[in-house]
């Protein structure tokens, strides 16, 4: 689905990723993880070029990102993003959220719109919130608008960045049942997240990533219990 070669991003001086090779399968689950500043929003936001590489390319779906800005129109619509804070508009009713870009970007009409959309909503377990705004929801319930929103436009791959970091403790479970619920359902995700439960349960792989580079890929059952990395090992440690 996805497939990243030799991928460096520099700010300025700054090298944020260093030669990154990854591969994600159609299908698989795929949970980064590491230390603060280590490149894993950088990282994501490369795979819908929200940010430039500098080297390397990014293949989605067989589209080389750096081809032109056709196939960057194209990747966008098959690659749905969920970010720590939910960026929903704030104007605009559940419902206004979820239809704006499948109506925009896909013409669809409103009635179909507004019918995936409810069904969207029904699936992550919100589906009375339609009329709100976002200001009357909750933090988690907010998120799952923002996950509903992503998957109205029926993306292939799933894209998470921290999506329950900004939440009250409380708050955190119900949407990482949304996003078990999506794994179950087959869909291919990419998620930066500390909740380790959450790999443990869903994740085909884990990355571990420190200073821009991938130090350590496993599967959840090898990663938690034989980390080959004193990094891995000690990351693990310090989150407990
Ligand atoms: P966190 O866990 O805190 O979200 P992260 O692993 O997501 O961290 P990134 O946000 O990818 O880390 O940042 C990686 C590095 O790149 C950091 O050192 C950060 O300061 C730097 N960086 C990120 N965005 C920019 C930017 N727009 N300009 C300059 N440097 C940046
Ligand atoms: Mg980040």
């Amino acid at each position: 689905a996805v497939r990243m070669e030799g991928v460096d991003k520099h700010y300025d001086d700054f090298h944020a990723l260093k030669k990154i090779d990854l591969e994600v399968r159609s299908g698989e689950r795929i949970v980064i993880c590491g230390p603060s500043g280590s490149g894993k929003s950088t990282l994501i936001r490369c795979i819908n070029r929200l940010e430039e590489i500098q080297g390397g390319r990014i293949l989605v779906y067989g589209r080389d990102l750096t081809a032109g800005s056709a196939a960057v129109e194209a990747i966008r619509r098959e690659v749905g993003m969920v970010f720590q804070q939910f960026n929903l508009f704030p104007h605009m009713t559940v419902l206004e959220n979820c239809t704006l870009a499948p109506r925009r970007v896909r013409s669809v009409s409103r009635e179909e719109a507004e019918a995936t959309a409810r069904r969207y909503l029904e699936r992550v377990r919100i589906p009375e919130q339609a009329d709100k705004y976002p200001a009357q929801l909750s933090g988690g319930q907010q998120q799952r608008v923002a996950i509903a929103r992503a998957l109205c436009m029926n993306p292939k791959i799933m894209l998470f960045d921290e999506p329950t970091s900004a939440l009250d403790p409380e708050m955190v479970q119900e949407v990482l049942d949304t996003m078990i619920d999506l794994a179950e359902g087959g869909m291919t995700m990419l998620c930066v997240t500390h909740e380790m439960g959450f790999a443990r349960k869903v994740a085909d792989r884990v990355v571990f990533m420190d200073e821009g580079e991938i130090v350590e890929t496993a599967p959840p059952s090898e990663f938690f219990t034989r980390p080959q990395h004193k990094r891995t090992r000690k990351f693990l440690g310090q989150i407990g």
